[in-house]
Parts: C-alpha cells; sequence; structure tokens
C-alpha cells in the first residue's frame, strides 16, 4: 500500500512539473517559430519522460504488490503444509499406540518438538513400553513446562501404579484444589484411598458421585460402607451405633452377601450365637448364597458341636431343597468321616449333576474309602469322559479363553495373535505380569 502511494505522488509532482512547462511554453508563444518548435519539443520531451515515469511507476508499484502477495501465499502455504505434516505425525503417533508399537511412536514423537499433545503422546508410549519411571520424570517436567493438569494427572496414576500412594492422593487434591468439580481427580483420589483402607474418607467421597456418575456410585456404595462397618466393628468391638449401621446395609441392599456375614459377625462377638444363626438362615432364604452354609458347618465344628451342624443342614434340606445344601451335607459327612452318610447324599446329587468333576471326585473318594475301588474307579473315568469336552488344547493369553483348534484371532476377546498351547498359555501370563500393580 505504501509503495502504491509513494508512485501517486511521484505521478502528481510530474503532472505539476509538466503543467508548469506547459504556462513557460504559452507566455513565449509570441517569440520566433524556431523558438516555439524548440519549446514543442522540449514540452514533447517532457510530456514522453512524464509518461515514461508514470508507466515505471505504475508498473513497478503493481509489480512490487504482487511479489509480496505471491511471497505471502507461499509463506501460507508453507505453514499449511508443515501443520499438515504435523498433523498427519500425529495421527500416526495415536495410531502406533492403538497398534502398541511404542518405539515407533517415541521415534515419530522427536521430530515435533513440545507441546502439551506431543507430551502426553511420549509419556503415553513410555508408559505403554513399561518404562514407568521415565514416563514420570517426563510428565514431571512436561508439568513444569506447561502447567496442564493433563501432566497432572499422569503423575498422580504414574504414581499411584508404582506405590507412591501418598504422592498421588498430593498430586489430586492439587487439582482438585485448582478445580474442586473435577470428577477424574475425584475418583483418582478415591481410588488410592480404597488402596490405602481409608475406607471412612473413602466414604465421605462417595456422595459427590451419587449425583455426577451415579452407575459407579451404585457399585461403590455397599461394599465402602462393608469395608468401614467392618473396620470399626474389629476396633471398637460391637456396640449398638455400628449394629444398626449393618442393619441398615443389609435392609438397603438385601442381595449384597458380606452384609449378613457383618451382622451374624457382630452377634458372634457379642455371643449372642441364636441370633448370628438366625442371620445365617434368614441371609441364606434371601440371597441362597451357598457360603452361609459353609459358615453354619465350620462354626459347629470349630465348637465341637458337629451333630448339630449336622441338624441344621438337614432341616435345610427339608425346607430348601437346593442342591447345595445336599452338597454340604454330603461335605460335612465326609469330614466326620461318616462315609456311608456322605455317599447317600453324594451319589443322587453327581446323578442330577453328571459334568461336575468335583463332585465326582468326592464321590469316588468316598466310594474307595468304602472299600468299593471299581466303582470308584467307574465314576473317574465317567469323569474323564467329561472333561474331554471341555478340553482345549489352545489358550489365549489375554482373556484366558480356551479352543481346540488355533485360530489367529481369539473367538471371545476378538484380540489378534494372542493363543497359545494351552500349557504354556500359563507361563506366558506369568511373564506378561509387570511388577507394578494396575
Ligand atoms: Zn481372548
Amino acid at each position: 500500500m505504501r509503495v502504491r502511494w509513494i508512485m501517486l505522488t511521484i505521478l502528481a509532482f510530474l503532472m505539476v512539473f509538466a503543467l508548469f512547462l506547459f504556462y513557460q511554453q504559452n507566455r513565449g508563444a509570441l517569440a520566433a517559430p524556431i523558438i516555439v518548435m524548440g519549446k514543442s519539443l522540449t514540452v514533447a520531451a517532457a510530456w514522453t519522460l512524464s509518461l515514461a515515469f508514470t508507466a515505471i511507476a505504475a508498473g513497478s508499484a503493481w509489480g512490487i504488490s504482487a511479489w509480496r502477495f505471491s511471497r505471502r501465499n507461499r509463506i501460507q502455504s508453507r505453514e499449511q503444509e508443515a501443520k499438515q505434516d504435523r498433523a498427519s505425525v500425529l495421527m500416526q503417533v495415536e495410531r502406533s499406540l492403538a497398534n502398541e508399537c511404542y518405539p515407533q511412536a517415541l521415534a515419530d514423537l522427536t521430530t515435533l518438538g513440545h507441546s502439551v499433545k506431543v507430551d502426553e503422546l511420549r509419556i503415553r508410549a513410555l508408559q505403554g513400553q513399561g518404562d514407568h519411571d521415565q514416563a514420570t520424570e517426563e510428565a514431571r517436567s512436561a508439568y513444569a513446562r506447561h502447567k496442564s493438569p493433563v501432566f497432572g494427572y499422569l503423575l498422580a496414576t504414574a504414581d499411584a501404579k508404582n506405590g507412591r500412594l501418598d504422592q498421588a492422593l498430593e498430586r489430586y487434591n492439587e487439582i482438585l484444589m485448582a478445580d474442586p468439580g473435577a470428577v477424574r481427580a475425584r475418583q483418582g483420589k478415591f481410588e488410592v484411598l480404597k488402596r490405602q483402607h481409608k475406607w471412612a474418607e473413602c466414604l465421605e467421597l462417595l456422595p459427590f458421585f451419587e449425583t455426577h456418575k451415579p452407575e459407579f456410585y451404585r457399585v461403590q456404595f455397599p461394599g465402602i460402607r462393608y469395608e468401614h462397618l467392618r473396620q470399626r466393628l474389629d476396633n471398637e468391638g460391637p456396640n449398638r451405633q455400628i449394629h444398626s449401621a449393618i442393619d441398615d446395609l443389609t435392609q438397603s441392599y438385601p442381595e449384597f452377601v458380606p452384609g449378613y456375614t457383618l451382622a451374624a459377625d457382630s452377634y458372634i462377638k457379642r455371643s449372642e450365637i441364636k441370633k448370628a444363626f438366625d442371620v445365617y438362615e434368614r441371609a441364606y432364604q434371601k440371597t441362597g448364597h451357598a457360603v452361609f452354609l459353609s459358615m453354619i458347618a465350620e462354626y459347629y465344628i470349630d465348637n465341637d458341636r458337629p451333630e448339630d451342624a449336622i441338624q441344621v443342614l438337614r432341616q435345610l434340606m427339608v425346607k430348601e431343597k437346593h442342591a447345595q445344601v445336599s452338597y454340604f451335607l454330603g461335605r460335612l459327612y465326609q469330614r466326620l468321616e461318616m462315609t456311608e452318610d456322605a455317599h447317600k447324599v453324594l451319589e443322587p446329587l453327581l446323578r442330577r449333576n453328571p459334568e461336575n468333576t468335583h463332585l465326582a471326585l468326592r464321590l469316588s473318594d468316598t466310594l474307595s474309602r468304602l472299600d468299593r475301588p471299581k466303582e470308584a474307579f467307574q465314576i473317574i473315568r465317567q469323569c474323564m469322559a467329561h472333561l474331554a469336552n471341555v478340553d482345549h488344547e489352545y489358550e489365549c493369553h489375554a482373556c484366558g479363553h480356551g479352543d481346540k483348534v488355533w485360530t489367529p484371532r481369539c473367538r471371545a476377546c476378538e484380540r489378534w495373535n494372542t493363543l497359545d498351547l494351552a500349557f504354556t498359555a500359563q507361563r506366558n501370563k506369568i511373564q506378561a505380569q509387570s511388577p507394578i500393580y494396575y
């Protein structure tokens, strides 16, 4: 723009100069014709000169602006290309991370310098390939560089994974101080407190999730409440307050089995055995869970009253007719070496559940104790035949799915390249276990 204005000024000056010459010519118009002619020539030359100047000025003004315009375009398109290159490298890196090609991702990232995104991807790649210490170092320096909560989270998760729980907690508190509504930080803090068994503090955090993450709240609440009450029962001993809290828990979550065991333990601690057994029986009726039968049997055996255990289970067997009641009764008979009775209970049970190998082994053991080895062997053979049906040669080391043939992709979890020979898969599983707890 400025160039154009300069050119216009020059043009105006030249026109003024031409007018001045014209004036000069008119003043001497009456002089000799030769002079007139000479003067006319001078004027013509001046006009030509001024026109030429004007043309040059206009031309260069246009040329300069066109050159500037194209240069700006070139720079812009170069920047555009660089931006596109960067975006495509970042996409490449994301793909590498998704495919777990961590060294490739790290190599691509070295060309991109530092930014929140680049640093974040680099830390993810380092974590992916197991360099947790280096990942933490990178996160620390990135946090110092960018002050982004992204790295605060990365540091906190790295600290939590490496068992530095207090540091992780400190980091989450920092994030929450800046942003009290940060759901992720609250959840991270909650998980750390859970690992520290700080149940009371977990319980304080929980109401926040009731509105922000109702599903999370629903699955966490009974467990946390149970642990907290269990901790209090162990520390303070049974008291009215704990007891009514336990009652509240079992009433609010009637399907939550640990709640009843807590209620029964609270009675046992107060030596109110009858009430504890009422809890077991009520709990069994409500949930149908086998653990209550086992608890009844265990309690009587521990207190040298096996006949009471038998009596309770027999009564229940009449009342409930559940297969698991007969199973526990058979198990109890076996344990008390009442082998005939054990056989009487276990035999029809196996006939109804022929594929249960555990039951088959128990019955076969009973039969050999009764000196009936042929029948015992027969049962083992049948049991082997059933085992052949569930037998598999290959096993997925990612999800544990078993398959009779090798497939390139696991039919259960749909991951590729995860099927190993079944008895080597076990070993691979152990090898794959990282020393860091996730
Ligand atoms: Zn699988």
